[in-house]
């Protein structure tokens, strides 16, 4: 790999002499628009987004009918019928499971739960995660933590952790939700002219959009300006949804922004909305989930002692023989007459059905929309539709002395320090982040060395889901030397490349619209679910989960 360096020598000074800006009443603007906001609360650099992503509620079948279904559906009800199957045991899945009454059961083909969930403890002085690597410690989902005994395991994130973008051979640290409101860096990140359009267009009225679905390219466009875009929302949506702003909806991916956009059209523009839909917000809020007694730090992301996967086993284990894996659902298929659901499995004792009242399917988009096949072609046709892109997701440790001492994210005798970088698309860096694993959980890693997590891929590098592992991690090998590393820094210690053919559902324009018609065009009792339907991140799946097992009780 022949390295071209940035600025090296620069990056440290360039920092620090603009470390402390006065705050002047722009700034304070700013503070109250931005910190709120969904990308830049966001830990960046934990793959975590920050609110749910709105999608048309789940399709609720008014008391009348529901009461049809259930008188109907005890006509033939013979004993192996059960109340509920759950096809797919993803933390989705076996959450709808947890949360449902009845008898239930959750089948999934693999032979462990948890799907994307991959803890790696099998190097020796390592522990890592090939899936997912960081929750937000939400009031749901710490009480969905606790529920299943792992109060005690959840470890936390210093949240004054650093966030950064790299930009032009430098690095600019975001405003970080847990430390003090320094804008230095975003104001060093974007051209006075890019950071006078954000304020501006902070305050003035919102033009209304041209369609009400419109792209993440187009809002930020019409309100915030390109710099902005380009430097932190388009690095924020390839890492954390591996995604394409110019094709993903606004309304779907940035719901808050979206909702204060639509209240931000008169005077105080996007920010007196982001208060008003606020307000609105905190009115409606759903029935909260119990008390987990678990105290993080508001800004923190979390994890779990011994890594993420502890989370779907103890679900699993909590569900117990309720939970069935290795069973591979084939066919779903429903009875007009009874209203009953017959599914069948190709398991490793062979075939088996499983007759049921409802059928909660919480597996990727191009499963569901095979295994709709049979009951509904518009569904399948519309299910089929939601792309989920290849990534890979590289774990690669190097001697702390390898890092170049320069890079504003580098200690002084080396390592790095913070939450991690992003990427924007454009800076001839194929790597879309790296997340600085053992900064966030030291024990991670031996303590002479860097542990990084890099991302490679995604929806606007369709073309990398062909490479190799070997090629992949050369190219992230080189993108670190360009940007992190010393000149003559030895080849890392590559601990795993995981190339994840389907990732990340993609919320693209039409997606809210593809999931409310695949609901409708579905028999009563087959409920969809898992993360293509009310947002990717773990908390949002356990929210989707909970809306599927009330659907559920509806129809039971
Ligand atoms: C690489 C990566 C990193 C991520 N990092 C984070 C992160 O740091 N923080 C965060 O909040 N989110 C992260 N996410 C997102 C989050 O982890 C996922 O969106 C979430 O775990 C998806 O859960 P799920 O149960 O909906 O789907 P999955 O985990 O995909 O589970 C679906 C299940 O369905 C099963 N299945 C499929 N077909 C069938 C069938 N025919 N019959 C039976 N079973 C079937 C599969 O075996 C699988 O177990 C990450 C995602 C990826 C891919």
């Amino acid at each position: 790999v022949t390295p071209a360096r940035g600025k090296t020598s620069t990056r440290r000074r360039k920092m620090m002499g603009f470390a402390h800006l006065p705050t002047s009443s722009l700034f304070v603007l700013l503070l109250l628009f931005i910190p709120s906001s969904a990308f830049l609360v966001t830990p960046a650099g934990s793959f975590v987004p920050h609110g749910r992503i709105s999608t048309p509620h789940s399709r609720r079948l008014p008391r009348a009918e529901a009461a049809a279904l259930q008188r109907r559906s005890h006509l033939r009800m013979s004993e192996d019928t059960i109340d509920c199957l759950v096809v797919g045991g993803g933390v989705s899945g076996l959450t709808t499971g947890l949360l449902t009454a009845g008898s239930v059961l959750v089948a999934d083909k693999s032979a462990s739960p948890g799907g994307v969930f991959e803890t790696r403890d099998d190097i020796e002085g390592y522990l890592f995660e090939d899936g997912p690597n960081t929750f937000q410690p939400t009031e749901s989902t710490l009480s969905l933590v606790s529920q299943v005994g792992l109060a005690p395991d959840v470890v936390c994130t210093d949240r004054s952790l650093a966030r950064y973008v790299y930009s032009g051979g430098d690095l600019y640290a975001l405003p970080s939700p847990g430390g003090p409101p320094d804008l230095s860096g975003l104001v060093n990140l974007l051209s006075p002219l890019g950071m006078a359009r954000v304020v501006v267009g902070a305050i003035l009225p919102v033009a209304a959009p041209v369609k009400s679905d419109e792209t993440v390219t187009d809002f930020f466009t019409r309100t915030l300006g390109s710099d902005i875009l380009k430097l932190v929302v388009d690095p924020f949506i390839s890492t954390v949804y591996c995604g394409d702003p110019s094709k993903m909806s606004m309304r779907s991916v940035f719901p808050a922004i979206a909702k204060a956009g639509d209240a931000g059209n008169g005077f105080g523009g996007l920010v007196k909305g982001f208060v008003a839909s606020r307000k609105a917000a905190k009115e409606t809020k759903a029935t909260p989930f119990p008390e987990s007694g678990i105290k993080v730090k508001k800004g923190s992301s979390a994890s779990l002692k011994g890594g993420l996967k502890k989370l779907p086993e103890a679900i699993a284990g909590a569900l117990g023989n309720k939970y069935q894996p290795s069973w591979e659902a084939t066919k779903v298929s429903h009875s007009a007459e009874t209203s009953l659901f017959t599914t069948e499995f190709s398991t490793p004792q062979g075939p088996k059905t499983v007759t049921s009242k409802c059928v909660v399917l919480a597996v990727p988009p191009v499963a569901a929309a095979g295994l709709v096949g049979g009951l509904s072609q518009e569904a399948s046709e519309a299910l089929e539709g939601i792309k989920a892109p290849a990534v890979h997701a590289v774990s690669l440790a190097y001697p702390k002395t390898a890092f170049d001492e320069e890079v504003a994210c580098v200690e002084e005798g080396g390592g790095v320090k913070g939450f991690g970088v992003l990427v924007p698309r454009g800076e001839e860096i194929g790597t879309l982040g790296f997340q600085f694993i053992n900064s966030m959980f030291p024990e991670r890693a031996p303590r002479d060395e860097s542990l990084l997590l890099a991302y490679y891929g995604g929806a606007q590098n369709p073309e990398a889901a062909s490479l190799t592992a070997a090629e992949v991690s050369e190219r992230v090998h080189g993108d670190a030397l360009r940007m992190l590393l010393k000149k003559d820094a030895p080849e890392p210690r590559v601990l795993s490349v995981r190339t994840w053919p389907a990732g990340i559902p993609q919320y693209n324009v039409g997606h809210a619209a593809a999931i409310k018609a695949s609901r409708e065009a579905l028999p009563p009792g087959l409920v969809l679910g898992g993360s293509m339907t009310g947002g990717v991140s773990i908390g949002d799946c356990i929210l989707s989960a909970r809306a599927c097992a009330e659907e559920v009780k509806q129809v039971l």
